[in-house]
């Protein structure tokens, strides 16, 4: 599959620092503690991949994986992370913007959103950088298992309602990290992504 086996390849502080693009990209965001980092490892199927760091106004780290068919995998900081001081805060936004929107290598977005609390104004600002580039950006509404059926199915036909506000290239899933559910909806439309 896909995800599996993805080997981490390298972490860097700010997306210029990144090496020229070695391949496709596909970049992961969500605010902190969405659930980011235990979908990727999810997804990739490791326990310590995604050692995305804990301690608050630290500076976090881009961590690049690299996948079977040479594309790589883009951890991005979590943002809005609400403890850190408001000039770090901006500088990480400042930080996504200009990858979101520069980097030619990007192939799509993966935007984890916990399901209870989908679609927050920084997760919309994401939205509205990144979906003019016409580029495709699948939603993970995650924690899925902390809901019952009917309200995780409620969540989301209400963000599928919302989402072609950004445009047409949106798609979205319940996940769950927990229960490992969705992760074959999700390989397959990354794969789609990557399809030539
Ligand atoms: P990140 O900051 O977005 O990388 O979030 P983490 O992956 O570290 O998860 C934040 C918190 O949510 C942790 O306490 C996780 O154990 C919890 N969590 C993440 N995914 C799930 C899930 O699928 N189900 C449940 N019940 N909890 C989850």
């Amino acid at each position: 599959s896909l995800f599996r086996h993805a080997r981490f390849e390298i972490s860097i502080a700010r997306p210029q620092d990144l090496p020229p693009a070695n391949g496709p990209e596909i970049a992961f965001a969500g605010r902190s503690n969405a659930g980011k980092s235990s979908a990727l490892n999810t997804l990739v199927g490791h326990t310590r991949l995604a050692f995305v760091s804990k301690t608050p106004g630290r500076t976090q780290l881009i961590n690049v994986f690299r996948m079977h068919n040479g594309a790589a995998l883009v951890d991005l900081p979590g943002y809005g992370y609400a403890k850190v001081p408001e000039a770090v805060r901006l500088q990480w936004v400042r930080l996504l913007e200009n990858y979101l929107t520069r980097r030619e290598s990007l192939m799509g977005l993966i935007l984890i959103m916990d399901s209870r609390h989908p679609l927050t104004p920084l997760d919309q600002q994401m939205l509205s950088w990144f979906a003019p580039s016409g580029r495709p950006v699948h939603v993970l509404l995650s924690k899925a298992d902390k809901l019952t059926r009917s309200a995780s199915a409620q969540v989301l036909a209400k963000v599928r309602r919302e989402l072609p506000k950004w445009g047409d290239q949106i798609t979205v899933q319940l996940f769950s990290s927990l229960k490992k559910s969705g992760m074959e909806e999700a390989e397959s439309i990354v794969s789609g992504w990557m399809a030539p």
